[in-house]
């Protein structure tokens, strides 16, 4: 026995009463359905049978079977209410709609033929091939921009949308169809606009509004070239309207991090950008000064030193820099210099030799729980805790008095 099929015959029902005819497993058929089943491009309505969560719907044949999440009780005979979660109906036909106008002008204003179309969460993607007018090659973003902008021309005139059923393929080829036909007979054929300037006529099994001005919105986001035809990023609907208010609101934070307009946005991230490069000159020729100011001073404590450990700490530089202080004085080294970055509790060993700074960390480190290594004239340590480097250092003082 077919299942009548309501939501042919009025997209808008949302809700019916229908005869459960038999239950498998956990599919169930019923004698009719406002429930539309996966295909075309569309995917499947969700909803509830008799207060149970529907999880799948999918056509074989003429019937449509609905998958009922378990457990639940259903028998053959009885009646059910059927009811469809209409905000995701509606937005499926918004953005299934949107891309019909969509392809509909590509074909119009460029010859392009869609040949792929995918609906994912953030976005909808329509594969172009340009293979009508020979002197159009490419897409461009300009040209995008035309479609765009012409697209939303047939949502604002509002224009009828319609669905025309035919039993055999010769009747259905007699309307102005944009793409050949896939299939023989019981053909729907949707049309957008009057049939003889249609903004798109196609064969069709998917739902959509009865007006393109429900579509609201179509926005394309990218063009790039793949496989040899154009792939248009876009939004339609709802979905189009949520990520336009998502940007606007980044915009809003961007234009008052940088106190500007979308007018003048960029001009002043760039001024803010050439700022911030010239504080990082200005600050590479500080630290540099501050490093050979360190290295005059210990070079004078080098000097006047008697063969003891000398130990310097610093919390205002990056390791890297306290290495640059320690290298240009290796040399002249008596015994062992040691710098402690207190930042990230590093310690730097440098000597002229007469002590094996690498073996220093690598004997003795790890007892406090020191990670590190290096040569004979220079390592590092690092140490999770302060109080580990400075029982290393006492350690180090004692073992070479
Ligand atoms: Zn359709």
């Amino acid at each position: 026995m077919e299942t009548i099929k309501l939501y042919q015959q009025d997209v808008y029902m949302k809700e019916c009463t229908a005869k459960v005819i038999s239950v498998e497993s956990d599919l169930v058929l019923l004698d009719r359905t406002v429930f539309f089943p996966v295909g075309g491009g569309q995917s499947c309505d969700l909803g509830t049978v008799a207060g149970y969560e529907v999880t799948e719907v999918f056509e074989e044949g003429d019937k449509v079977y609905h998958r009922i999440r378990e457990p639940f009780q259903l028998e053959a005979g009885q009646q059910a209410e059927c009811s469809i979660d209409w905000a995701r109906r509606f937005d499926n036909m918004q953005r299934h709609c949107g891309e019909h106008i969509l392809s509909g002008i590509f074909f119009r204003e460029f010859g392009g033929v869609n040949r792929g179309f995918h609906m994912g969460d953030d976005y909808m993607t329509i594969d172009i091939s340009l293979e009508e007018d020979p002197s159009i090659t490419e897409i461009t973003w300009e040209m995008a921009k035309h479609a765009e902008l012409c697209t939303n021309e047939v949502i604002w005139s509002n224009a009828p949308v319609t669905v025309r059923r035919f039993k055999t393929r010769e009747e259905a080829e007699k309307m102005p169809l944009r793409k050949k036909l896939a299939i023989d007979e019981e053909i729907s054929i949707v049309c957008v606009g009057d049939i003889n300037n249609a903004a798109d006529c196609v064969a069709c099994c998917g739902t959509h509004p009865s007006t393109a001005g429900q579509v609201g919105l179509v926005k394309l986001y990218k063009v790039e070239k793949n496989k040899g035809m154009f792939r248009i990023y876009f939004e339609a609907g709802k979905r189009a309207l949520l990520d336009y208010d998502k940007k606007h609101d980044l915009l809003t934070v961007l234009g008052n991090r940088y106190s500007a307009s979308a007018d003048d946005l960029l001009e002043k991230m760039d001024a803010r950008k050439e700022k911030d490069k010239a504080i990082k000159n200005e600050l590479t020729v500080l630290r540099q000064s501050v490093i050979e100011s360190r290295v005059s001073d210990i070079r004078k404590d080098l000097k006047a030193a008697d063969g003891e450990v000398l130990i310097y700490e610093f919390g205002d530089m990056k390791t890297d820099d306290l290495l640059n202080i320690g290298r240009p004085v290796m040399q002249e080294v008596k015994k062992l210099l040691l710098i402690i970055s207190t930042n990230d509790n590093t310690l730097l060993l440098f000597s002229d030799g007469t002590v094996n700074c690498g073996k220093l960390v690598k004997e003795n480190a790890s007892i406090y729980n020191g990670k590190g290594g290096g040569n004979a004239t220079s390592a590092r340590a690092i140490f999770p805790k302060r109080e580990g480097l400075d029982t290393y250092i006492q350690l180090l003082i004692n073992h070479l008095r």
